[in-house]
Order: C-alpha cells, then structure tokens, then sequence
C-alpha cells in the first residue's frame, strides 16, 4: 500500500485528539478498546493494526506519563514552588491520582496516535497492517 493509497496523513492535532477520544488514528471512527483498556487488536472500522509490537508503547507512554503527571508534581513539591496547606495538599493529591488513573484509556490512545504518525512518518504502514475488519 502506498502513501496515495492511506490517504493523506491528518493532522498531529487531529491524531492526538482520536487518541484522546479513543477512536482510530487512521480513520477517527473505530473504537481502540474493547473494555477499559483492553485494545482491539485491529480497527473495527478500517481494520488498521494498531499495534505491530505491543512494547512500542511503553517506552511513549511512560515519557508522557512523566512529562504531564511527575515532573510537575515532582517541581511543585521538591522544589517548595507551591505551599498548599493540608487540605488543599490532599484535595490536589486526589484530584492527581483520579486523573492518573482515569485518563489512562485517552493518554494510552493518545500514545497510540503518536506511533501510528511515526509509523506513517517512515512509511512502516503496509498492505499487511490492514485486513477485513472484524465483524461487530
Ligand atoms: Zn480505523
């Protein structure tokens, strides 16, 4: 399959949005997870592969994890930049962990979208990574 064929590649915008919204990079309209956190192998819709080595996204996931969620918290504390008194440091805490947890689907598609612009970057999308959808 070539580029032509893929049609043009969306926006890193528009990419990183499906993965938030759990949708399909390639297409925008299948779902990523079957459950929670449990991936479609392929695109229900466009029958993209999502993944051709489920370790691809851990090394992406982990990054994100630390540049949104540990630093910040990490610079905050450590650092003595913020002086939350015990109510607010424990509101926060919560509210932390909550969006930690929570949003792990949306930030683990979102690292999804990001493997799949560099697997269109270096043209690493083929013919095999797409196949009949599964039926629903
Ligand atoms: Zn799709």
């Amino acid at each position: 399959m070539d580029k032509n064929e893929l049609g043009p590649m969306p926006p890193m915008k528009i990419l990183l949005w499906r993965g938030w919204r759990k949708k399909c990079p390639h297409c925008g309209k299948g779902d990523l997870y079957k459950g929670w956190l449990k991936l479609h192998e392929h695109c229900p819709e466009c029958g993209l592969r999502y993944l051709t080595n489920e370790g691809d996204l851990l090394g992406a996931l982990f990054f994100l994890d630390r540049a949104l969620f540990l630093i910040p918290f990490i610079v905050l504390f450590y650092f003595h930049i913020w002086h939350p008194n015990m109510v607010l440091f424990i509101i926060s805490g919560v509210v932390m962990l909550y969006l930690l947890v929570f949003t792990m689907p949306n930030r683990n598609g979102m690292t999804l979208a990001f493997d799949y612009y560099i697997r269109r970057s270096n043209d690493d999308i083929s013919e095999d990574d797409f196949k009949v959808p599964e039926k629903k």
